[in-house]
């Protein structure tokens, strides 16, 4: 079984099981852990550090950060952040053509992580620099291991803590990269003429919390520059929480 076909019978399941969760045990208190664990998996985790950091090395972070934040980013359901930073640099390479892992073309496809190069399109040179990082191999190897010890310790403490601080979290950020590879280069402006159909979206923005990422023409466009905000409508939270972690540009 691929890596890509665990992750997703894993996110069915997980979308299952907190859906019924949050009906059997709704409180509506919970959904603050659900938050939180949005801005620690999918701000922090994936955009902030897979993303913005392993994927397009636009800023320094500590090495203790880099840890903190790799291992967040487990809980996203994503897959471990070597397949990720690798993934994204060939969609940046190759985007809206062919080639690109997710084309927003195939829109379900892609929505449900079906597109035919989804498992296999990889940046070979961003997988050599990566796996010279012996925590995120460590994390490639064990990636399903811990993502079990850790949500099953939750369950055992309370099963409202695997609910919403682990199942709700992932329903919201698989939601979310969705919106991305495919509303983002569909719908919306474009301030950079680029060679890919990425748009600015704020609707999609807005569905993301404010994250920024759905500001994708302007990341497209210069995604060496992990601020995307270029209008003053146009909010990015994660560059701002870059701003106060970064050790440099
Ligand atoms: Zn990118
Ligand atoms: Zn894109």
């Amino acid at each position: 079984m691929s890596e890509f076909s665990k992750l997703r019978a894993l996110i069915l399941a997980v979308h299952l099981a907190g859906i019924v969760g949050v009906v059997v045990y709704w409180n509506p208190v919970w959904l603050g852990l659900t938050l939180m664990s949005v801005v620690l998996f999918t701000w922090l985790g994936q955009e902030l550090y897979c993303h913005r950091y392993l994927g397009h090395r636009a800023f320094e972070l500590s090495e203790g950060w880099q840890k903190v934040f790799a291992f967040f980013s487990i809980f996203n359901l994503f897959g471990n952040p070597i397949g990720i930073a690798s993934t994204h640099v060939n969609h940046h390479k190759h985007a809206d053509t062919a080639l690109d892992p997710h084309p927003a073309a195939t829109a379900w496809q892609t929505w449900f992580w079906m597109a035919p190069g989804f498992e296999q399109s990889r940046s070979i040179a961003t997988v050599k620099r990566l796996m010279r990082d012996a925590w995120l191999v460590f994390i490639r190897r064990y990636y399903f291991a811990i993502y079990f010890a850790v949500v099953g310790t939750a369950a055992l403490i309370d099963i409202r803590v695997a609910i919403y601080g682990f199942f709700l979290p992932v329903i919201y950020s698989f939601f979310c990269n969705g919106v991305i590879n495919v509303l983002c280069h569909k719908y919306g402006y474009k301030l950079f003429a680029t060679n890919d159909n990425s748009k600015n979206n704020l609707i999609a923005n807005l569905l993301l919390l404010g994250n920024g990422v759905a500001l994708h023409n302007t990341h497209h466009a210069e995604p060496w520059d992990y601020r995307l905000s270029r209008q003053w409508y146009e909010v990015d939270a994660v560059a701002l929480l870059i701003d106060i972690l970064k050790t440099k540009d």
